[in-house]
């Protein structure tokens, strides 16, 4: 599917992904930290008359260019989706697979339900507000890209920010330093169309602080990823191979479990996702596995996982109403100031609610409502998973409320 590597007619529709806080600052953080490096380049630092100038201010618009292009794919070429209502080709394999209600479909081995794209999304690893879109199968390779060049870039145009405040300063201020010699002829050399201004020095303060905090802050995301693509392993299959081990552990079963997507080889790995073409190999729904494992061997280990999770769930009662609200004001200081750090919704309550919760903390329950018979009528998707639940701990650890379980 060639037309999928790169930005279509069909995709111009995925324009509404900029009008998004991520894409917003992402951009304007690249926007500010290049125009500013190739402006402090060409006035002050290193003009284009000279030979190292001119390679350098080609380097500068080559990052810019890099990243942009890499930042783009991996936004609008996005992770691939599973199409909707998908079934396997072979009937049988219907009870390896989960099924989403919400895209009427099997989830294909690796997807998983994305409620921000609102599609089971292939290979998915997150879903990452900086390209408000998921990272997955599809764009593995230009996010990944992305988060190695962007460093690097930041890294060059650091550079360029500290030489031009170092020379300029050094060229208009005395440090009192006229003991120290240092050879400033390179700079001395030319004549800067403009003098380094007091807001051009703010403005360089300013874009070597976002490079500086991008570097750092890209560059381990890059690591995290690459070690992601070497194991062939997302962020998502590690959490489940975890709880594998953990639910082996518990009940005993002497079973062995292998991750089956991992090919030995970290260089076998690395090409399932960059290839020349830029196009990763494999359709997204089948995947090579380990010559122990097949093409189920996850899937099953999840409907484990899930019959699991609801045997070992308690169920609550709700005492009162909740809103839905992500910091409530009427619950208490501690359920204000103590709510979970994530963008997940919460679920709204109303008193005596059915609430299946798989973990909590003191303050706050994570787990699913149940809805009851009347509410199920006329929803297509009612119940939908890991939402947080708001409870008072005191209530929490009333047995009262635990009388169904
Ligand atoms: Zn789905
Ligand atoms: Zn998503």
């Amino acid at each position: 599917m060639p037309s999928e590597s790169f930005v279509t007619f069909e995709n111009l529709h995925e324009v509404r992904r900029l009008c998004h806080w991520g894409p917003v600052i992402a951009l304007s953080v690249i926007a500010v930290c290049s125009s500013m490096a190739i402006l402090d380049s060409i006035i002050w630092y290193w003009p284009l008359d000279t030979t190292g100038g001119s390679i350098n201010f080609i380097m500068l618009i080559n990052w810019t260019v890099l990243i942009l292009y890499n930042y783009f794919n991996a936004m609008f070429v996005g992770p691939g989706y599973i199409p909707l209502g998908w079934k396997p080709e072979n009937q049988q394999d219907y009870q390896y697979l989960q099924f989403c209600r919400v895209c009427q479909g099997y989830k294909a081995p690796r997807s998983h339900h994305c409620r921000k794209c609102n599609r089971c999304v292939m290979k998915m690893d997150h879903h990452c507000p900086w390209i408000n879109n998921c990272c997955g199968h599809q764009n593995h390779a230009y996010f990944t890209s992305f988060l190695l060049l962007a460093p690097l870039g930041c890294s060059h145009a650091a550079i360029i920010f500290i030489m031009t405040m170092y020379t300029q300063l050094y060229e208009r201020i005395s440090f009192g330093w006229s003991t120290v010699k240092i050879d400033m002829s390179a700079v001395r050399r030319f004549q800067p169309l403009m003098p380094f201004s007091v807001p051009a020095f703010a403005a360089t303060l300013f874009a070597l602080g976002l490079a500086l905090g991008t570097t750092i802050a890209v560059g381990m995301l890059f690591f995290i990823q690459m070690k992601v693509i070497l194991r062939n392993k997302t962020s998502i299959e590690a959490w489940i191979e975890e709880k594998a081990k953990d639910r082996i552990q518990y009940y005993q079963t002497e079973e062995e479990f292998i991750f089956p997507y991992d090919l030995g080889s970290r260089w076998q790995n690395f090409k399932q996702v960059f290839t020349w073409s830029g196009t990763p190999k494999g359709d997204g729904i089948e995947w090579p596995v380990h010559p122990k494992c097949h093409q189920h061997t996850l899937t099953i280990e999840q409907l484990k996982q899930k019959a699991d999770k609801r045997v070992r769930s308690v169920q609550y009662r709700a005492v009162e109403d909740y809103n839905g609200a992500c910091c409530p004001l009427s619950k208490g200081v501690h359920t204000f100031f103590r709510t979970p750090c994530t963008e997940e919704p919460r679920i709204p309550l109303s008193k005596g609610d059915t609430i299946l919760a798989t973990r909590g903390t003191k303050w706050w329950m994570y787990g699913d409502k149940v809805l009851r018979e009347e509410q199920m009528k006329g929803t297509n998707f009612f119940i939908v998973h890991y939402y947080f639940l708001l409870f008072f701990s005191d209530r929490l650890n009333n047995p009262a409320i635990r009388s169904q379980q």
